[in-house]
């Protein structure tokens, strides 16, 4: 089956279709990743993240397959309205709302929520009759450079008294959640949360609280330095098998963003400009740090970037278009000479890029172009991304 992590698109068509710089949409790669997610973690519930691209043709996709979603403001519950999403198939992950924003969600339809405080249970309790709570553990993961329990969760000593004041407060316990940090290496701290939510459960059922809903967050990391296919079975299999050993009764749920986003978006533009600076080579392009690349600096990920041109390799940098000198995305990169004009191709631009773009300069952002490389592989539906 086709898709953009086995085949490679005509990209100057493209840009002579639609102009550069853009990032293309694979519906067929959106497919394929949430497929051979689902079918590495049987019988998990998967509500794809919509932080690292709410992008509405993701979404239409993911429906269409059966995903739940995982939504955190209320611009992401606005966008489950405006897809007529079942609002039971939300959660909202936040562990931190304003009173307003629960209600928002609440107004929707939406009534899983999170918290790790009892601060926010004690808002929560405004609203006992409507919602239901899981508990944000905290598995602290120095490996990773993205590590989600920095911010947020509680540890796992202080689980039992929150869901004792749960309790005491009127709402109804729903379950555990954890985020074990996103793009991990192994599943290892994956299993070890796993684990540890398992004792958890156990000693709230000895205490009267009964837990139905395990959480394993997201995390689930993509390859791309090779941009190539994970083998996402190899990595959940320890996941899988530390969930067989789970009390009974727990439905399993999880929260994948990146794993499904990334491979699914590839990013081309254009060098605009070229300069001998220092002995090297620079390149100016039309997409940079502060649009698509942005993930480069927010997201702490370096892109693999190709040219389709061959010719004598020269360590050169690719700059952004802005007039900031941050804005370089490549400093070393063995390129052949390049003209104006040409092409630089990103992949698995999927996740955690145009989401975090910014309007900088005034630079227009990248058009996003989709195609389906598994039925038509060019019908293509032109967006800006506002
Ligand atoms: C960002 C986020 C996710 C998605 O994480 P990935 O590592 O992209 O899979 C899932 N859940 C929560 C609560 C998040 O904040």
């Amino acid at each position: 089956m086709n898709n953009l992590l086995n085949t490679e698109l005509n990209y100057q068509d493209l840009v002579s279709k639609y102009g550069s710089p853009l990032l293309v949409l694979d519906k067929a790669t959106v497919r394929h990743q949430y497929r051979a997610l689902k079918s590495a973690l049987p019988g998990v519930t998967l509500h794809y993240a919509l932080k690292p691209l709410p992008h509405d043709t993701l979404i239409d996709v993911l429906e269409e397959e059966g995903a739940c979603f995982d939504l955190a403001s209320n611009g992401e519950v606005d966008i489950m309205i405006r897809h007529g999403i079942d609002p039971d198939k939300c959660i909202h992950t936040h562990p931190i709302k304003k009173m307003n924003d629960i209600a928002y969600a609440l107004n929707y339809g939406c009534r899983i929520f999170v918290a790790d405080n009892v601060c926010e249970l004690e808002k929560l309790a405004a609203f006992k009759d409507q919602v239901k709570v899981m508990i944000r553990v905290s598995f602290p993961n120095p490996e990773t450079k993205v590590d989600l329990s920095k911010k947020f969760g509680a540890l796992p000593e202080e689980v039992l008294p929150l869901l004792q004041t749960a309790v005491s407060l009127g709402i109804e316990v729903y379950g555990l959640s954890f985020h074990v940090g996103s793009q991990v290496k192994t599943s290892k701290r994956h299993v070890e949360a796993v684990n540890a939510c398992s004792e958890i459960i156990s000693e709230a059922r000895r205490n009267n609280i009964n837990i139905n809903v395990l959480d394993i967050g997201g995390g689930f990391p993509v390859d791309y330095e090779n941009a190539g296919e994970t083998d996402i079975r190899e990595f959940c299999k320890p996941i899988v098998e530390a969930l067989s050993n789970i009390p009974d009764n727990i439905r399993v749920i999880a929260e994948p963003g990146r794993f499904i986003a990334a491979p699914s978006m590839v990013g081309i533009c254009s060098v605009t400009g070229k300069s001998m600076r220092f002995g090297k080579p620079w390149y100016y392009l039309d997409d940079g740090v502060y649009c698509s690349y942005s993930g480069q600096i927010f997201d702490h990920v370096v892109y693999p970037k190709f040219t389709q041109k061959i010719g004598a390799i020269n360590f050169s940098v690719l700059a952004g278009p802005t007039c900031d000198s941050i804005d370089i995305i490549a400093e070393d990169i063995p390129l052949p000479e390049l003209d104006v004009g040409d092409l630089i191709i990103g992949k698995m631009m999927g996740a955690y890029t145009i989401a975090t773009a910014t309007d900088f300069n005034f630079i227009p952002r990248a058009k996003i172009v989709e195609v389906d490389l598994e039925r038509e592989p060019l019908s293509i539906n032109i967006e800006m991304v506002a």
